[in-house]
């Protein structure tokens, strides 16, 4: 299970959390499932070898995590600013993960770049910047708690992985994957699940609350996004959602709330790939899956400076929302070469 993961790079892993007595694990802006999950599980390993550990992530959660162990101990640095900066200046060693590249962190960037500890990257996104004095990265894993699992393993540490730390690691794996459904390259993710489970963790619990639970605002939105917002371009096999801040209004829009809605249009058969665009504040923030290894990250790089994974990626446009999706119906047909042959999507 560990044998992925290069021993020399494990060995100095553990060689810097020995020598460590604070350390900070950090995430991405918009902290999802995997983002959450890998920083707390990571922290909960830590605490349990007597370190200083602290979670700090650019931005609030989405409620549907607030299950997990040791959630509300995180420091939010739009909340808690100063807490953030002492905490992360103190530290000695900062672990990063889930996130390729300094910008995902948003405000909190200049924050964790500034700092002089030294710096740990444990992720599975394309193509990192070279920013951290150890670099993990792994792009075949589905999740960077798939990851930090087998790091775990690899550093010799599984015995001390508790209940709260394989809670933390398992939901990561599940939202990432969607419930061991997308995004699985390595097999054996099925005995880092029993190994979970001997610890356990309860599944059915994490797939109720971080996948399958939502407000009553939140399933109404969705209804709406579906049956008004959705255009599909069948000699494209694509489909674009947008939601403007007006439909987000009317409909008591709260973070998380549209967790999910982009792979909606992928269960139409035919459909390839899907992307939603939702009117943020200061940007439209974009998210895009894909199937049939269509690469909407390619979409997500070109048009909207952002990047991920081959089939989910993000990024953002700095416009209007109609300008935003204009930009991707013009910039189909250089895509087309990327579907797959032969199937039609049809709608009758
Ligand atoms: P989501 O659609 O769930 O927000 O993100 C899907 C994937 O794309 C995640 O792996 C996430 O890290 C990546 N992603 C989302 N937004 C951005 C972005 O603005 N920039 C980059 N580089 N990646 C993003
Ligand atoms: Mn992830």
């Amino acid at each position: 299970m560990d044998k992925l993961i290069n021993s020399d790079k494990a060995k100095e892993l553990r060689r810097l959390i020995e020598e460590s007595e604070k350390i900070v694990l950090t995430c991405h802006v918009r902290p999802d499932g995997d983002a959450i999950g890998s920083t707390l599980g990571f922290w909960h390993l830590l605490r349990t070898l007597g370190k200083e550990a602290c979670v700090i992530v650019p931005d609030k959660a989405p409620g549907s995590l607030y299950f997990l162990p040791g959630f509300k101990e995180i420091g939010v640095y739009t909340c808690h600013p100063e807490f953030c900066e002492k905490t992360v200046a103190e530290a000695d060693m900062i672990i990063c993960c889930d996130f390729n590249t300094p910008s995902r962190q948003d405000a909190l960037a200049p924050v964790i770049q500034g700092a002089h500890s030294r710096k740990v990257l444990v992720d599975h996104h394309q193509e990192p910047d070279n920013f951290a004095d150890l670099m993990i990265s792994y792009p075949d894993m589905s999740s960077t708690c798939e990851l930090v699992f087998r790091i775990i393993a690899a550093m010799g540490y599984y015995s001390e992985v508790n209940l709260d730390c394989a809670t933390c690691l398992l939901t990561g794996i599940i939202t990432d994957t969607r419930n061991f459904t997308v995004n699985i390259k390595h097999p054996d993710l099925y005995e880092i699940l029993m190994r979970l489970l001997e610890k356990g963790v309860n599944k059915e619990r994490i797939v109720k609350e971080a996948l399958n639970t939502r407000s009553f605002w939140s399933l109404k939105l969705e209804a709406f996004a579906l049956s008004e917002k959705l255009e599909i371009f069948t000699s494209h096999r694509a489909a674009i959602i947008t939601l403007s801040k007006d439909d987000l209004t009317r409909f008591h829009y709260e973070k998380g709330d549209t967790e999910g809605l982009v792979n909606c249009p992928l269960e139409i058969k035919g459909m390839v790939y899907s992307v939603f665009m939702r009117e943020d504040s200061d940007c439209i923030k974009v998210s895009a899956r894909s199937c049939d290894g269509f690469p909407v990250s390619e979409i997500c790089k070109d048009l909207y400076g952002g990047g991920g994974h081959l089939q989910a990626a993000g990024g953002e446009f700095y416009g209007s929302l109609e300008e935003c999706r204009r930009l991707l119906i013009d910039s189909m047909n250089k895509y087309d070469k990327y579907l797959p042959k032969g199937a039609r999507l049809v709608i009758t």
